[in-house]
């Protein structure tokens, strides 16, 4: 059996996955504490406890924020604070006598599509991409999870917008990390609704999907604007990988609208324009990061 824990600021989940099935054999919630280190191990080291008492578990995945850092082996860039700097893996390790492994929530929902989900066809590859309140994405390659020399396989949230004009894409905008016009300004459940704005009074997604339901005009412009931007950033990736499927997650991947118009344009931003790649909606929802985390040693070789 595999465990498997999806880490957030709010709560650590843990699950038991058959991994002949992918079935949710148990699951367990405890909150993540709110400033200590110690504390979080201690809870973190609560839930895998708990869940190896009901099950013979052959190894521990763990999904959360941030990544390790190859040369310190420590935590960089969590938004859990404290985590930042800890070599947390290292402790796991230290207390449990099976393989444990660590990666983002993109990639646990790369993993977890791949093997399960929406990409359980793809014999080697597929590219899953978060459009949520921030864009993240995870790369699988080889039927492994591609976390690179720093821990930034996959992401595409932070590259330049592809073919970006002031013209058609607004003024030049700085993001939060540094750069300027990253993808995710764009397509990111937050980059939707800012685009809209530029040109119009501020509504939400959910208002503006609604008004494109309805047929509004400026509604419909936004929203092949919106999968214009998405299919521009998606065919630099085609050109690059050329994964067998891509999988939508997060908020916005909720909205049916956007999966032909996307697959319409992808072409146009392709170099072969024979380009047939599906987009398609993740399936597992917020199960993907227990999945994929679960997955994870297995995905790496660690376990069979
Ligand atoms: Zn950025």
């Amino acid at each position: 059996m595999l465990i498997g824990l999806d880490i957030g600021g709010t709560k650590i989940e843990g699950v038991i996955v058959s991994p002949d099935n992918s079935e949710v054999i148990e699951r367990l919630r405890v909150d993540t504490p709110k400033t200590h280190y110690a504390d979080f191990l201690s809870a973190v080291r609560s839930v895998i406890d708990s869940l190896m008492e009901k099950t013979l578990a052959s190894s521990v995945g763990i999904g959360c924020c941030g990544s390790i850092n190859r040369t310190t082996g420590k935590m960089q860039g969590a938004n859990i604070l404290y985590l930042n700097g800890e070599d947390f893996l290292g402790d796991l390790r230290s207390y449990y006598n099976l393989p444990v492994a660590l990666t983002n929530d993109a990639n646990c929902l790369a993993i977890s599509e791949f093997k399960s989900g929406a990409a359980k066809d793809a014999q080697d590859s597929c590219l899953a991409v978060i459009i949520g309140t921030g864009c993240g994405g995870g790369i699988v390659i080889h039927g492994n999870i591609v976390d690179g020399q720093h821990g930034l396989g996959g992401e595409i949230g932070h590259n330049p917008l592809p073919g970006y004009r002031v013209d058609t894409d607004g003024p030049t905008t700085q993001c939060y990390c540094g750069s300027h016009n990253c993808n995710e300004l764009f397509v990111s459940g937050t980059g939707f609704e800012r685009t809209w704005a530029l040109k119009h009074p501020k509504l939400s997604a959910k208002e503006i999907f609604n008004r494109y339901a309805n047929k509004d005009k400026d509604a419909v412009e936004h929203v092949e604007y919106y999968a214009d931007c998405l299919a521009r950033i998606l065919g630099a990736i085609v050109n690059v990988i050329d994964p067998e499927v891509i999988v939508l997650g997060g908020g916005v991947s909720n909205q049916q609208a956007i999966y032909p118009l996307v697959e319409d344009k992808l072409k146009n931003y392709t170099f072969s324009k024979n380009v047939d790649t599906p987009v398609r909606q993740a399936l597992h929802g917020d199960s993907s990061g227990v999945l994929g985390a679960a997955y994870l040693p297995v995905m790496k070789g660690m376990v069979n």
